[in-house]
């Protein structure tokens, strides 16, 4: 469609250019310099799916030190592996709105991928960023805005990566859908249509932030974007990623999406992940051997091949990879202590293989602390939480309790039953143990009645004091797994509880005066059929709490502290309340699906403040047992607005090497080397790779360049300049601070503090009304206490992308001012500054 086109760009832009990773590149290129043609196409790519311990491992260069690498899933804890702590969801971390405990979740699962031994830790994912209600991969990530994703993000990444872990940035980008997400012989995978300014002030922006915050690899979506696949994708990748927001690291795939080999090269893929081609056959793949080959007969520039192998070894010195660093002692592919070391080859060598090393230490408790400050109360009727210890108490749901199979008896946890504790697919990690909810409330009221069903059952008439709680869930995943007939995404139940629990809300309603909902979800869902029943008093959305489901609860319910989570997405009343192209996913259709963003900025509370459509439970919204007043409010300029940024500074230089077509015998087959069946090795057979030298030295490339094709490296474009785009970006701009009081006289809590950004009136730019731009959650404060809370908001929170300029522009500064609305939810916004 008009206005979603991207040209190509080339060459990929050499890594290294920047300060904060010289030591890193310049470590790099004396090893780099060191390896044979076959030693770097090892690196730069996966030696096959389960063919060692990780789910991914690369190839190494064992001559100079340089090791596999393990890459490992998920976002929430170190999957497939034994004695390690199960996190909770992305989803649930952004419910929090606290970047204090983002960074200490980040901080406990970068130990934890550090004490199995991992090198790459495949998370944090923003993308999805939540578009789509019906997404099924949105609970990955933080929630449907990209403030709230990329601030998490980059909490999440400092965390992992000071423990000397490489983080993930997933998946670039627009893989809002599970549905036809993948390319097969038969069809694409569905095309995201985004424009450049809904790509940058939306889609892109946690990713801008992450490459701020330093991440050391990006793995590309599965999708194609304006018609060309994510992997192999030159305006993303090598224009927008590696150019405009300067990313120095690795680009993988994801997991066999590679569907060619020079183009993805040239495009600036750096490392095809695990390996394979994308129908999975074993042992063949379109890099590997295959790059080896595009080099010597001149398809694949040396110097782009130079450029691959040094980021992937740039960001091993730059996590100090190279010092101390454990190796794997876990397998994903079985649990027991032996197993087969190629498990893909079938006749393979046996040997150990989980060594069980546990890295749990004492983060549930950190795992606790986030599943219980997410915990968001919507509604509250009368202060009918917390409960007493004497309520006469009955639960409904299977929500309620562990699956009795165990927590883990569904692969992948690809099931919903019992307590749901995460969604499904790869973004899991097995479960140590399960504090379910039914247990915690035992431990608080031991003669709870539990009615381990969701069909309401035949009871006695209770007296009008008894309290029921009813546990209903809603789930999701990655459609490599069709659960109770969803695809991943939400398509089969859609926006309502599962299992029939809306009917069970109502029916517990209809007996009960007290009714108390708990919802497990991956997403919002529709409350109306009972929200406004005269009994359901108090509903508590728990999200996806991972192993601490139970008592992070009944602390809660109990009133041991007040609830301080808050929605990460908003409540409608209606899923049509959304346009069509967010509302709904996008079916089957003839060639290529295409997915088109014809809402723009437009998602969520953008798109319902522009349509004038009251949520049922708005973006942000999240009582406490006491109440917070705002008082104060005060601003101050810090960096004076210029109308576009500051002139970025010229790239710094980056490593050279020899740009002839090396010699074949660096290609060649070691004699007397017996390969393991269907192991993907860089090498060439000794004719085959003399032939292709020869057709590289003739100048007579086998793949012609694409069009557009030039070697020649640029100065990259006005908007780049640093990690994640030109660093005047990040100069602050204006600070406000708050006075917080927790006016009530009963409970302790901790309120959250959301500013967001009104441009001024009458720009040339059609802009959401309100847009989050910071947010921080106060200490727990005692009734009467106070605390002054500061938010700000830098260059590019006051900026729109100028797409005619290509260049981020404060359109404040032409005159017209900013209002900075501070509040504790996008509809509760007490206070307003303004900017001059
Ligand atoms: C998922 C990625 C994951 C990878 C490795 C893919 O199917 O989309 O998020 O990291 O598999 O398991």
């Amino acid at each position: 469609p008009e206005g979603y086109h991207a040209a190509p760009y080339y060459p990929t832009p050499h890594g290294g250019w920047l300060d904060s990773w010289r030591d890193a590149y310049t470590k790099a290129h004396a090893l780099v310099s060191q390896m044979t043609l076959a030693e770097k196409t090892n690196i730069t790519s996966g030696v096959g799916i389960y063919m060692g311990p990780c789910v991914g491992n690369t190839g190494s260069a064992d001559r100079l030190g340089f090791p596999q690498l393990c890459l490992q899933d998920s976002a929430l804890g170190v999957s497939s592996a034994d004695n390690v702590t199960a996190f909770p969801a992305g989803i649930t971390t952004g419910a929090t709105w606290d970047k204090a405990l983002m960074y200490a979740r980040g901080v406990a699962m970068g130990k934890e991928f550090r004490g199995k031994g991992t090198n790459v830790h495949l998370g944090p994912s923003v993308g999805p960023l939540g578009r789509k209600p019906l997404g099924g991969r949105n609970w990955e990530g933080f929630g449907s805005d990209p403030v709230l994703q990329a601030k998490a993000a980059a909490q999440h990444i400092k965390g992992v990566q000071e423990q000397g872990i490489i983080a993930t940035i997933k998946h670039y980008i627009g893989n809002e859908q599970e549905m036809f997400r993948m390319y097969n012989p038969f069809q694409p995978g569905y095309s995201a249509n985004i424009d450049d300014r809904t790509l940058h002030e939306m889609y892109l922006w946690p990713f801008a932030e992450a490459v701020h915050a330093g991440v050391g690899a990006v793995m590309t979506a599965y999708n194609a974007v304006n018609g060309s696949a994510c992997s192999q994708h030159s305006h993303l990748v090598n224009g927008i990623l590696k150019d405009e927001l300067g990313f120095q690291g690795m680009v993988m795939s994801d997991w066999l999406s590679h569907i060619s080999g020079v183009d993805s090269a040239l495009a600036g893929l750096d490392l095809n992940m695990p390996g394979d081609t994308n129908i999975p056959l074993f042992g063949f793949s379109l890099w590997q051997y295959e790059l080896t080959r595009s080099v010597l007969n001149g398809s694949v520039p040396l110097d782009r091949l130079n450029d691959m192998a040094t980021r992937v070894v740039a960001a091993w010195y730059k996590m100090k990879q190279d010092k101390d660093h454990p190796r794997p002692n876990f397998s994903s592919n079985t649990r027991d202590r032996n197993g087969l070391l190629y498990p893909a080859a079938v006749i393979s060598p046996i040997g150990q293989v989980n060594w069980f090393v546990n890295v749990q230490d004492d983060h549930y408790l950190v795992a606790r602390q986030v599943a219980q400050d997410a915990i968001t109360l919507l509604k509250n009727n009368g202060s009918f939480l917390p409960l007493s210890s004497s309520s006469k108490l009955s639960v409904f749901g299977t929500d309620a309790q562990v699956n009795s199979g165990g927590p883990n008896a569904c692969l992948n946890r690809a099931c919903n039953t019992g307590t749901l504790g995460m969604g499904w697919g790869s973004g899991v990690a097995d479960y140590p143990y399960f504090d379910d909810p039914i247990s915690a409330i035992r431990k608080r009221v031991p003669d709870v009645k539990f009615h381990n069903t969701d069909n309401f059952p035949a009871i006695d008439t209770p007296s009008p004091d008894d309290v029921a709680i009813v546990f209903i869930s809603s789930d999701a995943g990655e459609n490599s797994f069709t659960v109770e007939n969803n695809h991943g995404d939400r398509d089969s139940d859609k926006l309502a509880a599962w299992h029939g629990g809306d009917k069970l809300v109502q029916k517990a309603a209809e007996k009960f005066k007290n009714v108390v909902v708990v919802v497990h979800t991956v997403g919002p869902l529709i409350l109306e059929s009972w929200i406004d029943h005269p009994s359901v008093k108090a509903v508590l959305f728990a999200h996806l709490p991972g192993q601490e489901a139970g008592e992070s609860l009944t602390n809660i319910l109990f009133g041991d502290v007040s609830p301080s989570g808050h929605l990460p997405y908003s409540i409608t009343k209606a899923a049509t309340d959304y346009p069509d192209s967010i509302a709904n996913l996008k079916g089957f259709a003839l060639g290529q699906v295409q997915d088109t963003y014809s809402e723009g900025l437009y998602i969520d509370y953008r798109s319902l403040h522009k349509q004038s459509i009251k949520p049922r439970f708005a973006f942000g919204h999240g009582l406490s047992y006491t109440n917070f007043t705002f008082s104060n409010p005060s601003i101050r300029a810090v960096t004076p607005l210029t109308l576009v940024p500051p002139g970025r500074a010229p790239k710094g230089p980056t490593p050279s090497y020899p740009s002839t077509i090396p010699d074949a015998s660096e290609a060649y087959f070691p004699e007397g080397f017996t390969p393991v069946w269907r192991y993907l090795y860089s090498w060439l057979h000794r004719n085959e790779a003399d032939d292709a030298h020869a057709i590289g030295v003739a100048g007579k490339k086998k793949y012609a360049y694409p069009d557009g094709y030039s070697t020649v490296q640029g100065p990259g474009p006005a908007a780049g300049g640093g990690e994640g785009g030109n660093p005047a970006l990040w100069d602050v701009a204006w600070e406000v601070s708050v006075t917080v009081t927790n006016s009530g006289d009963k409970f302790a809590g901790k309120a959250s503090v959301q500013a967001y950004v009104q441009y001024p009136a009458g720009m040339p730019y059609d802009t959401p009304v309100v847009q989050l731009r910071d947010f921080e959650k106060t200490a727990e404060l005692k009734p009467g206490e106070s605390q002054t809370v500061t938010v700000r908001l830098t260059r590019k929170d006051v900026s729109v992308w100028d797409v005619e300029l290509q260049n981020w522009v404060a359109p404040g500064a032409a005159g017209g001012r900013y209002t900075v609305w501070i509040g504790e939810a996008s509809d509760r916004l007490f206070l307003a500054c303004y900017t001059d």
